[in-house]
């Protein structure tokens, strides 16, 4: 007993945590009411039992974990009084000890590797928040946004599950590892909060954002036409009821405008994906002009490997190229913007599918889309890292 004790507090002085080798978790079934009250009359604390279940109601199992010292006389007690019980947890470390490294593990991992930032408020109110991955100071950073048409819902469901693959991989993913090493990466899961809200409760094909018009009774603005590039041309519109109405004037949505300003505040990010659905495209600018970019052949190659990567896990077929010359001429659109304040790296996708079930996706191919997606991403951050600028 005292050397058990002496081991104990060996135990304790050297990892600096009480361990739990040879305790137990045993489960008491008392029959009566009588036995509940012998049960009560344990001496807790000269026992060092820890109930996990304390002794209530007859109808109710009694857990309780004791420690490996008073194993034998809980037993004895029991056994005298023909109180039935078994052994729930042989031993209590065993499963706690690879548990604890675990969880520790994976919480040091998101506590030092994700923080949330604020950049700016909805027209609404509402909090525009940024997951920041970052594993140092001052880097450089990669850009990832979804959710700025609020209907296209694959997109933040796409997001939330490559958070979590961050979070997992980083440490294990060497090509991820390395570029957490050296890039932050944010991620706005909800770049449109109000229009997201408003899916959910009035209208489930809800597109822009939820500023009212002065002089309309239409509401909101598209955000993806509302930027200061190209503004105001024919690859929008200036009615406000339009799905594609630019707005009454550039960065007027509070939602654009936030990210403008971390843009430009930031000015080190070296890579920003704007994600949308649908149609499987991967595109690069421009989509105000037919000029093309002046990293044209690098963009399309890039773009080119991504998709290849994307279809290789599920075969879903994705076509790329300048947004203008791929789907359509867009007017004031993210990605120009990005790209003309100089982030080379600047790509939209649309996700899944073609059409067969367009913003309604079901909710089973949400993890399909997040995985190939995933591919996509890490090629393009991957190419990113290896080619500073
Ligand atoms: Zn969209």
């Amino acid at each position: 007993m005292r050397g058990l004790l002496v081991l104990t507090a060996l135990f304790v002085a050297v990892f600096g945590k009480v361990t739990f080798e040879g305790d137990q978790v045993l489960r008491i079934t008392a029959q009566d009411a009588k036995q509940i009250a012998l049960l009560k009359e344990l001496p807790e604390e000269i026992l060092g039992l820890d109930y996990w279940m304390p002794p209530s109601r007859v109808s109710l199992p009694v857990d309780v974990h004791v420690p490996f010292h008073s194993l034998q006389g809980v037993r004895a007690f029991l056994a005298y009084h023909q109180i039935p019980y078994y052994v729930m947890i042989e031993n209590v470390q065993v499963g706690l000890y690879h548990k604890n490294m675990k969880m520790n593990e994976t919480f040091n991992h998101i506590y030092n590797l994700v923080s949330k930032i604020e950049i700016g408020k909805s027209y609404e109110g509402r909090s525009l928040d940024v997951l920041k991955f970052s594993t140092g100071a001052n880097r450089p950073g990669i850009w990832i946004d979804t959710g700025i048409h609020s209907r296209e819902w694959i997109t933040p469901a796409s997001a939330i599950w490559s958070a979590k693959k961050i979070v997992t991989d980083y440490g294990r993913d060497p090509v991820l590892t390395d570029i957490l090493n050296n890039y932050d990466i944010f991620l706005e899961i909800i770049a449109n909060p109000d229009g997201f809200v408003y899916t959910h409760s009035n209208d489930r094909m809800w597109r822009k954002t939820r500023k009212p018009n002065p002089g309309s009774s239409c509401v909101g603005v598209d955000p993806n036409r509302n930027w200061e590039i190209g503004f105001g041309g024919p690859g929008a519109s200036s009615n406000p009821c339009s799905q594609t109405y630019h707005g009454p004037s550039v960065h007027s949505e509070p939602e654009v405008k936030a990210i403008v300003d971390f843009v430009k505040s930031h000015g080190k990010l070296k890579a920003f994906v704007s994600i949308h659905s649908y149609s499987q495209m991967l595109l690069y600018p421009y989509g105000y002009t037919r000029t093309s970019a002046k990293d044209q052949v690098e963009l399309h190659e890039l773009a080119r490997k991504a998709v290849s990567e994307l279809q290789s896990l599920h075969n879903t077929a994705y076509t790329y190229g300048s947004v203008i010359t791929t789907i359509y001429q867009a007017d004031g659109i993210t990605v120009d913007w990005t790209y003309e304040q100089g982030i080379k790296y600047s790509y939209t996708f649309e996700l899944r599918d073609t059409g067969r079930y367009g913003f309604l996706l079901p909710a089973d191919q949400i993890i399909p889309t997040a995985e190939e997606t995933w591919l996509a991403l890490m090629a393009i951050m991957e190419h990113t890292k290896n080619n500073p600028y």
